[in-house]
């Protein structure tokens, strides 16, 4: 028997609904599969525990996360408590402590689902966007001078380091690789970013040497927008930096149907820490307590767990069930139109999984 600890760390807002839902999902995994089990560590950080103690985790937090298999989280936002501080307190806390350079974000319209974009069919719109997620625009550098006088200064600086630059392409064009298409696109600024993202074009050109199997091509980031809303098809593997990839995964969560579908991994490719899973969406205070949240990014966000954690089977399981369950539109929540509500969602995928 093969035992997956795991830490579970609900956050905030609808975080504290979906994540438990995640749970009863894997242990319905586990309840089909008797050669595995799941150990969940729970984690009460976030607005609350802020609230409690000062702070969104624990200064020595990350040593009792170092010894899980991997990290299933919900949102950190809070109403009362600046974004800042609940971003960069819990969720970039565990991001950057662990190294989880590359943020995944795979896009699909799933059966059922109704894109907002006119004539594009679901076999059209198939992506993973790649977010560096280490350094770049967030890298946390900069400052303030002269605060509340005329004369106030505010910088922030972005840094993007040629190790930083090349793990993170290298990931993107081995993930090209393993996909059908073998396409890469390489998302820039050089035009008006004229240091760092001339290096990363640079950097581009040399790792696609590595991989003469990909086809790869470049694309302004503005552009990349109007692309992935005129030309979805042209689009398979996208590499961007942070703070691009961060704009431009959330049209692709927006163009593939609802916010609360889309997943996301923060990955550790070299696996020395453990990687986290989440929803891409946030904490959702206006819905919060209503049962009303979809907990479908949650699911997929475990799908892409099962993958990182080695289980092909488990995770292709997982999906089709998710995929049977988005085809059922008495199935679908309130952000896709419908009146389901968020535990019959789980209970439909559980029942699922129980009858494969
Ligand atoms: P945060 O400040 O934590 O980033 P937010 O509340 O500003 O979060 P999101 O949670 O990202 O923003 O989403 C915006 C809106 O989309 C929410 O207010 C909510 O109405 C809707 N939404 C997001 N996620 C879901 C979900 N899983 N199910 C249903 N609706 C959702």
């Amino acid at each position: 028997m093969k035992t997956y600890r795991i830490a579970s760390i609900p956050g905030d807002g609808i975080g504290k609904e979906v994540v438990p839902e995640g749970e009863k999902v894997l242990q319905a995994l586990a309840a089909k599969n008797q050669d595995i089990q799941f150990e969940f560590q729970h984690f009460d950080w976030g607005g609350d525990y802020y609230r409690a103690h000062g702070v969104m985790m624990p200064a020595d937090g990350l040593d009792p996360l170092r010894k899980v298999d991997a990290i299933l989280f919900g949102s950190a936002g809070d109403p009362n408590i600046p974004d800042h501080i609940t971003l960069w307190g819990l969720r970039l806390k565990i991001c950057q402590g662990f190294d989880q350079y590359a943020n995944v974000r795979p896009t699909r319209i799933l059966p059922g689902i109704q894109t907002p974009l006119k004539n594009c069919t679901r076999d059209q719109l198939d992506w993973v966007i790649v977010r560096e997620n280490s350094e770049g625009e967030y890298a946390g550098l900069g400052g303030r001078a002269h605060q509340g006088h005329p004369i106030e200064v505010a910088s922030d600086m972005s840094i993007l380091t040629r190790v930083g630059v090349e793990r993170i392409q290298r990931y993107a064009f081995r993930l090209a690789q393993s996909r059908p298409r073998k396409h890469l696109t390489v998302i820039t600024k050089s035009n008006a970013q004229r240091h760092g993202m001339v290096m990363w074009d640079e950097i581009a050109v040399q790792i696609a040497k590595e991989f003469p199997d990909v086809t790869w091509d470049k694309e302004l980031v503005d552009a990349a927008t109007a692309r992935m809303v005129n030309r979805p098809e042209s689009l398979d593997t996208v590499v961007a930096t942070n703070l691009h990839a961060d704009v431009l995964s959330d049209l692709a969560a927006a163009l593939a149907g609802s916010l609360g579908i889309a997943p996301t991994g923060n990955i550790d490719p070299e696996r020395r820490y453990p990687s986290m899973f989440e929803p891409i969406h946030g904490s959702a205070f206006d819905i919060m307590g209503k049962g009303l949240a979809n907990p479908i990014g949650t699911f997929w966000s475990i799908v892409m767990m099962l993958e990182h954690l080695q289980e092909p089977t488990l995770a292709k399981l997982l999906m089709q069930v998710i995929e049977q369950v988005t085809a059922n539109p008495s199935l679908h929540t309130r952000d896709l139109g419908g009146k389901a509500m968020m535990t019959e969602v789980t209970q439909a995928v559980c029942a699922g999984i129980e009858r494969s």
